[in-house]
């Protein structure tokens, strides 16, 4: 199926280079034919997310900090002034204190606390917000989460929490979007090896884990990730929202490690 895509435009917010989840969506989006805008955090990531951004044509580059929030609605009035409207945004932004992907969650601090429920929770409230003021003929919105939100997953810790509220968000979100015809869905993948992914304390070790012991016993990748991104953007899932859809090669249906894995 090729064109699936076409004549849509959307903004990819969260590439910090190839191996980004929002990397895979990206590019499978743009092979079915997608205009897309990308986002990046400061001018080091701008330089890695520039090539990338060539290979498959995106020319709107924008500079995006959601700690700061005239950049963020610096971004929505340049979409504007470009497009007029958006079909779908897609949010693969996170961040949490690595001193405090560790330990217990009981020694979470009450400044990282509140930053990473800032940049990872309450950042895809805001940009749905300002959004949503350009889907007037509707539209998809996407974010990632991660199981952490709702089973404790060690040194995940208060990711877990801020994931816990941002699934809560995609629900109240679709709720308040889906009588404009805008759907709000968030993506639950399995450990990939990422930038983010590595902040997190023996993040390795659990990604083996996971490995070995989901059903399909192999990890996933952004291709993966990618292609379920594309079913949630484009009309293929037009009745689906406020969805919590799960790419971790089944790992979340699991109860008990595998037989292998306990005789170990
Ligand atoms: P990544 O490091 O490639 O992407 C994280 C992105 O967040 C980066 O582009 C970074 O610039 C951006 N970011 C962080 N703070 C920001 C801020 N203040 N303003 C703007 N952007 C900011 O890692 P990734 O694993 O592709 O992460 C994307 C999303 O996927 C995150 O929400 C992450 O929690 C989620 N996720 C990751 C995994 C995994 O195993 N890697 C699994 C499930 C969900």
């Amino acid at each position: 199926m090729t064109g699936l895509m076409k004549g849509k435009r959307g903004l990819i917010m969260g590439v910090a280079n190839d191996h980004s989840i929002a990397w895979g969506i990206a590019k499978h989006a743009a092979e079915q034919g997608a205009e897309l805008a990308f986002t990046y955090q400061g001018e080091a990531f701008g330089r890695r997310v520039k090539p990338l951004a060539d290979k498959i044509g995106t020319k709107l580059l924008l500079p995006c900090d959601v700690e700061d929030i005239s950049t963020v609605d610096s971004v929505f009035e340049t979409l504007k002034a470009e497009w007029g409207k958006i079909d779908f945004i897609v949010h693969a932004i996170g961040f949490s204190d690595r001193n405090e992907l560790k330990g217990l969650y009981a020694d979470t601090t009450r400044e990282n606390f509140v930053r990473t429920m800032v940049i990872s929770c309450f950042s895809f409230t805001e940009i749905a917000r300002r959004a949503a003021d350009l889907m007037e003929e509707g539209g998809s919105m996407l974010t990632l989460t991660y199981a952490g939100s709702v089973r404790v997953m060690p040194n995940y810790n208060v990711m877990g929490v801020a994931k816990a509220g941002l699934e809560a968000s995609i629900r109240y979100l679709a709720n308040d979007f889906g009588p404009r015809g805008i759907r709000v869905n968030g993506l639950s993948a399995g450990p990939v090896r990422t930038l983010a992914g590595a902040g997190i304390a023996d993040s390795r070790l659990m990604y083996n884990y996971q490995q070995r012991n989901a059903p399909m016993r192999r990890p996933v990748t952004i291709e993966d990730v990618g292609k379920s991104g594309l079913y949630l953007l484009s009309d293929l899932s037009s009745g689906v929202t406020g969805e919590i859809h799960y790419v971790d090669s089944g790992y979340h249906i699991v109860s008990m490690p595998t037989l292998d894995e306990l005789k170990r």
